[in-house]
């Protein structure tokens, strides 16, 4: 008989902070900065810990140029060669303590990871990204890449619950990305039914890292600065953004116009434009999971940085952290019908 877990699971917008009382004067004085040591790698990181997703669209070089200088994050896609990897390097050295390099479990990437992080030594993270990371193959292939690096920081995913966060922090996995169905271009939900609610999955995940030492990435699904803000709350110890980076000058493609309005397109890694563009078409034995949409125009994501980090800091100061370290201990949610009056995200 199937089992049906009836305990409720929440999504971001299932809930709202609730306000408490504080000796902050201004979002001004808020340090979003936090410092971590990583349970396997035992390399140290500062910086703050929001990540451009590794799309092909918002994980690219130019994005680590411009969120790297406000020390933000950028898993860099898989699909750069190793000449322009070392392009990169030679040419914005300052930007190499911010960035990851990914891969995915195939043979191909492996040997072109291996090639990429011996082309630049000063690379220190690796991102090891599957769509689903419950397969004993994936558990075996992040103790392969382990083995081969012992020094370098690797995040490992995606899952959503803490067993299988355990089980990656053990194989050698130092950050567990947490996210199955979130996504703004994911159709996981809709083609296999397969999902958990991101707000408890991170809850939850955050538990068990946490409990060997481990840290988490929330995934997907934020649509606005409050989001980010709840993922923290919530205690992810990084946040990945794919859709809230999408459309800016820094991202890949060429702007669309339509009708008097510019667009760029925006689509999932595995969306039938993603495998087209890199594998020739959707594998027969896979479903296509990602959508493609045309998103606004929005130039310099900069303005959108600044958007983002005001939210955080003005979260933290409504509920009394004087650092984002503080958020999640300072965090009670309540639980809402409503999160906002009027559709968030978009313009
Ligand atoms: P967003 O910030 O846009 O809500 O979510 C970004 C995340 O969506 C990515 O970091 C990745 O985990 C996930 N994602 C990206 N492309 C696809 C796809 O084609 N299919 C699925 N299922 N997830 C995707």
């Amino acid at each position: 008989m199937p089992r049906v877990d009836s305990d409720l699971k929440l999504d971001f917008k299932d809930v709202l902070f609730r306000p408490k009382r504080s000796s902050l004067k201004s979002r001004s004085e808020v340090d979003l900065q936090r410092t971590f040591t990583f349970r396997n790698s035992k390399q140290t990181y500062t910086g703050i810990p929001i990540i451009a997703a590794n799309m092909d669209t918002t994980g690219t070089f130019e994005m680590a140029q411009v969120l790297s200088k406000h020390t933000l994050f950028t898993t860099i896609h898989k699909h750069y060669s190793v000449e322009d990897w070392k392009n990169f390097a030679a040419n914005h050295p300052e930007c190499l303590e911010h960035v990851a390099a990914s891969s995915g479990s195939g043979n191909a990437d492996l040997e072109k990871l291996c090639a990429i992080l011996e082309a630049v030594p000063a690379l220190k993270y690796i991102c090891l990204d599957v769509a689903n990371g419950y397969s004993e193959y994936f558990v075996e292939f992040v103790k392969t890449v382990r083995g081969k690096f012992p020094k370098h920081t690797i995040m490992a995913g995606n899952v959503v619950t803490g067993e299988m966060v355990e089980e990656l922090i053990l194989s050698g996995a130092d950050i567990i990305k947490v996210g199955i169905g979130p996504g703004s271009v994911c159709t996981t939900r809709i083609k296999t039914g397969v999902g958990y609610p991101q707000l408890s999955a991170v809850i939850e995940c955050a538990d068990s890292a946490h409990g060997l030492k481990g840290h988490i990435i929330s995934d997907g699904g934020c649509s606005c600065p409050g989001d980010v803000a709840k993922a923290f709350g919530a205690g992810a110890d990084f946040v990945m953004m794919g859709g809230m980076l999408a459309g800016h000058d820094q991202c890949s493609g060429e702007v669309i116009e339509k009708n008097g309005k510019m667009y760029k397109l925006f689509y999932g890694m595995s969306s039938d434009t993603a495998m087209k563009k890199y594998v020739g078409g959707v594998a027969e034995y896979r479903a296509s999971e990602g959508r493609t949409v045309e998103v606004p125009y929005r130039g310099d994501v900069e303005n959108t940085i600044r958007d983002v980090l005001g939210g955080l800091r003005s979260t933290c100061t409504y509920v009394g952290a004087a650092k984002l370290k503080e958020l999640s201990r300072r965090t009670t949610f309540i639980r809402v019908t409503q999160h906002c009056s009027f559709p968030a995200g978009g313009d």
